[in-house]
């Protein structure tokens, strides 16, 4: 049997996930917070995980771990708590509940976070995206028409959006998780920049989910995704987790980081004063429309994305381009927050390519 009669068709038409090269270049593509720790703080990391014991397996459950995410998120204490290496693999195991159930569907606004629509696909769970509206606010007569037609198992609604960087309406979100049949998920994955949240709403509903990830905050390298809410429903899907999906690593160098959570905090509280800075001098450039933002990104559109994108390129900086996903996003790119002297140097560049 050749691989062509082995995989299914769609998955044969698949590209693999494309992470571009950026050695050399200055790093505004992926939301990563640009800033290094205190030395000191790498000194006492170091000496934290001499008691990590690569021998033995991980402790599956991390209570360790678990209290401190609880103590930094302010997870309630009714709270059930689950999990993920990374956000993408609580996605994961959210959407592997729905496989074999005939005609169960997963629904999202969109352009959204790409990984609803490939993961559900992979799986093969019926994908449902509503459209945003061209500012790309949730059409809410839309969203509760698609709710009652479709009767999603789950919604995912990313607050803030990527790659659109905005909050949704707080009502038309409320709205949502009243009138959803099956499970709300809240992805606040820019929560360290979005000062809003539905964590303290986990109480008053129990079809709502909130996930959460260390790796906008300033850990991406870790993988490290969690997931809050009911303890019916998290008992379940807890089922469907490999038992030991946070590796050592991983829970010593999370519970050292949150132990210094100031340290995050200040990198945090920059870079959204930093992210204003660089919205009004985006916005101050001719030809380009600025989104608003509550996130660690500014998605912008300008003539000729496709070109800027390659231009910047070539003068040394790496952004996202989102222009060949067309439709709504067509001339659109996403630049992630960098340092002081990074957003400079983007703006800059920019200028000189601008015609
Ligand atoms: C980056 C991102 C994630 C994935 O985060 P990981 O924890 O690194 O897997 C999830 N949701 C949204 C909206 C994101 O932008």
């Amino acid at each position: 049997m050749t691989p062509q009669q082995f995989f299914r068709p769609d998955i044969l038409a698949e590209r693999a996930y494309h992470v571009p090269p950026a050695h050399g270049l200055i790093k505004l593509d992926a939301m990563e917070n640009p800033y290094t720790w205190p030395p000191e703080m790498v000194e006492g990391w170091l000496d934290h995980l001499r008691s990590a014991h690569p021998n033995r397996y991980p402790d599956p459950q991390a209570p360790a771990l678990k209290q401190a995410l609880r103590d930094y998120a302010r997870i309630p204490d009714e709270a059930g708590l689950l999990l993920g290496n990374g956000s993408d693999e609580i996605i994961l195991i959210l959407l592997t509940a729905l496989v074999g159930q005939g005609g169960a569907k997963v629904l999202a606004p969109e352009p959204t976070f790409v990984m609803y629509r490939q993961i559900a696909r992979w799986l093969d769970v019926e994908f449902v995206g509503v459209p945003l509206r061209p500012d790309f606010t949730l059409d809410a007569g839309a969203m509760m028409e698609a709710l009652q037609r479709q009767r999603p198992r789950i919604v995912f609604l990313a607050y803030p959006n990527n790659p659109t960087g905005n909050l949704f309406d707080k009502n038309v979100v409320a709205e949502i998780i009243l009138k959803a049949p099956g499970l709300v998920v809240m992805d606040e994955a820019y929560a360290p920049f979005a000062q809003s949240t539905f964590m303290g709403d986990l109480g008053r509903h129990d079809n709502l989910l909130v996930m959460r990830t260390l790796s906008k905050l300033g850990l991406a390298g870790l993988r490290l995704g969690y997931l809050a809410g009911s303890k019916e429903w998290l008992d379940q899907f807890d089922k469907l987790r490999l038992p030991y999906n946070i590796n050592i690593l991983t829970q010593s160098s999370a519970e050292f980081a949150l132990s210094h959570s100031e340290v995050f905090e200040r990198q945090t509280a920059q870079i959204r004063q930093d992210r204003e800075k660089l919205a009004r001098a985006l916005g101050r450039l001719p030809g380009i429309e600025v989104f608003p933002s509550a996130a660690n990104f500014i998605l912008f559109r300008v003539d000729g994305a496709s070109r800027v994108f390659d231009a910047l390129k070539r003068r040394g900086i790496l952004i996202k381009n989102l222009d060949p996903a067309g439709g709504p996003l067509q001339n659109c790119l996403r630049v992630t927050v960098g340092t002081p002297e990074e957003n400079l140097r983007f703006v800059e560049t920019l200028r000189e390519i601008l015609p």
